[in-house]
């Protein structure tokens, strides 16, 4: 400790050393500024040739990187009126590195990005800026386009709505913005598609991530699913189910609402708890950790909460814990956010069929792998029905809309509609609430954004708040982090939290400090954790008069209207913590905004306004605003109001980060109980023993440093936890990842070369060496060698008669066989090549080598999510869950590729010529189909995970040519 601070006074902070680092960079790009303003327009744009020109001739970006910093800031000049500050350079240096820029809001990242953009656009390939929302790429993109196009690059942005046509023209741009999930899906449509020409995307070289953190952290977790409805029968029963999970939860709260009666009762008459009564309610806290009357309770005896942690203390000690969890049906572990049910609970529910209960072992000789299916899928339902009933809770966590289940975003508490939870957790909860089942999907493309980010040759990321999550940004994604200083200090005063006992107090307390700042006119941004705290919120201002808006609008273009405002004198805007997230919030109100609004009340388009008119009206506004500018920065400048700290502390920075922008004044403060989520579960303990020390009484809360060091370190426990589960997920996801890839690249050659012949020769004498070694095994005696079965196995897969071919496995040896049989098939392939055309035979072995491929990909997915399914349920004794996942999977892919191989072989040896009228018929289908396939995806503006259905024909599908018969019984494929 010492010694660190020591060295830190000699050498700096990593983040001072950082900075000095960049200093030399940063002079170096000054000195040519007076150079380059000389210059007219014309010279100006002249540049981005010669830089590329330089480069061609050897030079590289780092030598450019001084000169065309300078360019583009003087291009900013002249066309947004925008000189870059020197701190705009450094992160613009950071971000070309392939590093992490933090820089506090409203420092103005979106013009710091515009340098390296420009900088590595020169190479031609192409760069992607990712932001959080539609609204913010479109809003980019024409803000920052002025630069770009002013410099001669072009500039595409890329919006959910867009139709294919459009996205290719864009990501053929030198520049394209878009969101995550636009990005990540044309990823993953581009891999179904079934002609090179028809992706949209052309490489991933070098991205920018805006808002870095809620993009590769809060959201790593969510994969993009392109799905499919289930072909079998796979639907599970979560309504014939359910009844037991309603069982299970009335069993459980009788039981509990029993002990808590018992324990109420030896309190009153005992004066205190027995350690009997202590163990019953220490059962109520694991079975039942919200129960209301079990919380009222520990607010009326404060001594009680410390001595049930005691006693839950001593059973983990002496791990006797999962054996007191046994007296209840399910145990539900907050942290964790799960529900397990015991072996009790399994014991109610078997009713006697205790098999029907217990995974089969697959070393039992009697193991058959549909009754481990079964009972793997039958435990996995009744787990996910019970977690829908104790852990979803409506209106928090989703909202019943138009008879569907829609889920509530956690980050910002805007509903997402169309987006489903997995894993069976949405049929579940469907089946709670007795809404129709939406159809079970299948995945037929999945990609994480952890994963789709790290495709990037080079990527960069800024964001307000990272350097909380450094060590993770460096684990997974090899991203450094550098902290780039404001450009005028900070002076925003951050306030200590003060502590309440129950929310009702804090809420009561929130709504008096509210009309307090209202008064003298301060504007306040309230920051809750969900939009049903909100709401609550804003009932309770409405009685007290005060004027405010909530901010749970539908579309972030609104939104960003409402957070724009919050800063005008009197404002009191609420809102989830990362609502409006990209938007400035000035004192004394957004001046854009507000001339935009003024033109629409004159019933002028604001985008249609010339240059003139449009200078005007800001002009008329921002001298109107002066004065209320001045009149909330004399009230304090904007103060922001947490109702609950977030279980993360980079999300309460990002809340307060709201204010104090670029040198403004503004002041923060945290309002908390002992009864939010996060103290209640992770930090009560010591929160409440400091309490009891500095004494509490109702309604008083207690302000300290003290406190809020503890909240802090119980932030970061969860902090830690939550990386240990991404990093898990990580590493399941790492497996599919590798296999994802070679899928890929495999498709990608097929695609990309026109003549897979060779390929395809080679794969048939491996089969055949293959069939070979099963049957006719070098070291076995020729007598002994399985002569029917190899004959059959050949002509199943070439349609080779041996003995019509006169190759007796008999008279031959080993090498013999093998050099005649390779010979036939040879022979075979190029006569049926000779036979329907060279041109004909290269389509055929495309769309054959594709639909298999497509189609055992797809069945590998389901068998991949069975998989995980059954790992998490099955005990695997000492052995670790993640090597038995790597093995089996494994296993499954190597079978699939080898199926991949002999089925297209197989199609191919027996294929019927198809006549040149029914290709091109062929061909035109597949192309609708296609259209079929991007044109779902413009349906369902704001879908988060668009369910299409993949360009492949199912085998059990009417054969597209018409004839009426099944595709795998028709076409190209009909046995000769
Ligand atoms: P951030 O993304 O860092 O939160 P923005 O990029 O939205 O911030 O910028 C915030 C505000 O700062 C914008 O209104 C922008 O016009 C202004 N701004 C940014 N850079 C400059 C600059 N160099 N000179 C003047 N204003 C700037
Ligand atoms: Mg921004």
């Amino acid at each position: 400790m010492i010694v660190d601070s020591i060295l830190r006074k000699i050498f700096g902070s990593k983040h001072e050393r950082d900075i000095k680092a960049i200093q030399p960079t940063v002079h170096r790009i000054n000195a040519l500024e007076s150079s380059l303003s000389s210059l007219s327009d014309q010279q100006l744009v002249v540049k981005t040739d010669e830089f590329k020109k330089r480069l061609v001739a050897g030079e590289t970006l780092e030598d450019l990187l001084y000169e065309a910093f300078a360019v583009v800031r003087e291009a900013a000049k002249r066309v947004l009126k925008m000189r870059h500050f020197d701190v705009q350079l450094m992160g613009g240096a950071v971000l070309h590195q392939g590093k992490i820029a933090e820089m506090k809001t409203g420092e103005g990242k979106t013009l710091m990005a515009t340098m390296p953009v420009y900088l590595n656009s020169l190479q031609g390939k192409g760069v992607h800026v990712i932001t959080v929302n539609d609204y913010l790429a479109r809003r980019d993109a024409e803000w920052m386009g002025k630069v770009y196009r002013f410099l001669g690059l072009s500039v595409g942005v890329i919006q959910n709505d867009m139709a294919e046509e459009e996205r290719r023209a864009a990501y053929n741009c030198d520049v394209t913005y878009g969101t995550n999930n636009e990005f990540g899906f044309d990823y993953l449509r581009d891999n179904m598609k079934f002609e090179i020409q028809d992706r949209v995307q052309r490489g991933h070289y070098y991205g920018i991530v805006d808002e870095v953190d809620s993009i590769l952290i809060d959201e790593a977790r969510t994969p993009l699913i392109i799905s499919g409805p289930v072909e079998s029968s796979q639907q599970k029963t979560y309504m014939t189910m359910r009844p037991l999970a309603v069982e299970i939860r009335d069993q459980q709260t009788k039981l509990l609402s029993q002990y808590l009666r018992e324990a109420i009762q030896v309190i009153e008459s005992n004066g205190e708890a027995t350690e009997e009564a202590l163990e019953k309610l220490l059962l109520v806290k694991r079975g039942d950790p919200k129960n209301r009357q079990y919380l009222d309770l520990l607010v009326k005896h404060r001594d009680l909460k410390k001595k049930i942690d005691q006693v839950e203390g001593q059973l983990m000690t002496n791990k006797q814990l999962s054996e007191f969890d046994n007296q209840l049906y399910c145990f539900i572990d907050e942290k964790a956010h799960n529900v397990e049910i015991s072996e009790k609970g399994r014991d109610f529910l078997a009713r006697g069929k205790m098999e029907d209960y217990i995974i089969p072992n697959p070393e039992d000789p009697n193991y058959s792998e549909e009754r481990y299916i079964e009972v793997t899928e039958r435990l996995h339902t009744i787990q996910q029905l019970v977690k829908a009933y104790w852990l979803y809770e409506k209106d928090v966590h989703y909202v019943i809309n138009e008879n569907k289940v829609m889920i509530v975003d956690e980050f910002t508490g805007r509903l997402m509609p169309g987006r489903r939870w997995g894993d069976g957790l949405h049929e579940a909860v469907e089946a709670k609430e007795r809404v129709k089942i939406e159809r079970e999907n299948q995945t037929l493309a999945t990609v994480t954004f952890q994963n789709y980010f790290r495709m990037y040759k080079k990527l960069a990321g800024m964001t307000g708040t990272a350097d909380t999550e450094a060590m993770e940004f460096s684990k997974i994604y090899s991203l450094e982090v550098v902290v780039v200083p404001p450009n005028k200090p900070m002076i925003r005063i951050d306030y200590s939290d003060v502590v309440y006992r129950t929310e009702p107090e804090k809420f009561k307390a929130v709504v008096e400090e509210i009309q307090e700042l209202n008064k003298k006119g301060q504007p306040v941004l309230v920051g809750t954790i969900s939009i049903g705290k909100s709401e609550g919120l804003s009932a309770l201002l409405k009685k007290s008069g005060v004027k405010h808006v909530v901010l749970n609008a539908k579309y972030h273009e609104k939104e960003a209207e409402i957070v724009a405002q919050a800063g005008r004198l009197g404002a009191v805007t609420i809102a989830t913590n990362m609502a409006g997230r990209g938007t400035d919030i000035v004192l004394g109100g957004n001046v854009e905004f507000l001339a935009r609004e003024r033109l629409r009340k004159k019933n002028v388009d604001p985008a249609s306004v010339s240059q003139e008119q449009w200078r005007n009206t800001l002009h008329e506004i921002e001298e109107e605003f002066q004065q209320e500018r001045a009149a909330v920065i004399a009230s304090g400048g904007l103060h922001i109001l947490g109702t609950e700290r977030h279980e993360s502390r980079r999300i309460d920075n990002q809340l307060r980060g709201r204010s104090g922008r670029q040198g403004d004044g503004g002041t923060s403060r945290f309002y908390l109980s002992l009864e939010d989520d996060l103290m209640r579960i992770f930090a009560s303990e010591k929160v409440s023993s400091i309490m009891q020390r500095l004494g509490m009484e109702e309604g008083v809360p207690i302000e300290s440093r003290l406190i809020s060091k503890r909240i802090e370190s119980a932030q970061k426990q969860v902090e830690g936890h939550n990386f240990t589960i991404r990093k898990h997920l990580l590493e399941y996801d790492d497996v599919m990842n590798q296999q994802r890839k070679t899928i890929y690249g495999l498709r990608e050659k097929f695609l990309r070369e026109e003549n897979q012949k060779e390929y395809l020769l080679g794969v048939s004498e491996d089969v055949i060496v293959g069939f070979l070694e099963a049957y006719c095994a070098e070291n076995v005696d020729p007598e002994e060698w399985n002569g029917e079965e190899f004959r059959r196995a050949v002509a199943q897969q070439f349609g080779l008669d041996l003995l019509h071919e006169n190759i007796s496995v008999k008279e031959l040896n080993r090498q013999e066989l093998e050099a005649a049989i390779v010979a036939k098939t040879q022979e075979k392939y190029e006569s049926k090549e000779e036979n329907i055309g060279t041109e004909s035979m290269r389509f055929h072995e495309r769309v054959i080598l594709l639909n298999v491929l497509d189609g055992h990909w797809k069945d590998h997915l389901l068998a991949m999510d069975h998989l995980k399914e059954g790992i998490g349920l099955r005990g695997y004794g000492q052995r670790d869950p993640l090597v038995e996942y790597k093995k089996e999977s494994f296993a499954t892919f190597e079978q699939m590729m080898n199926s991949i191989e002999e089925e297209s072989l197989r199609y191919l040896y027996l294929l019927q010529p198809m006549e040149e009228k029914e290709r091109v018929r062929e061909m035109e289908r597949r192309q609708q189909k296609q259209e079929m396939v991007l044109g779902s995806s413009q349906e369902e503006s704001e879908v988060r995970k668009p369910v299409i259905r993949g360009p492949k024909i199912g085998r059990n599908e009417r054969c597209p040519c018409g004839s009426g018969k099944k595709y795998k019984k028709c076409c190209a494929l009909t046995p000769a």
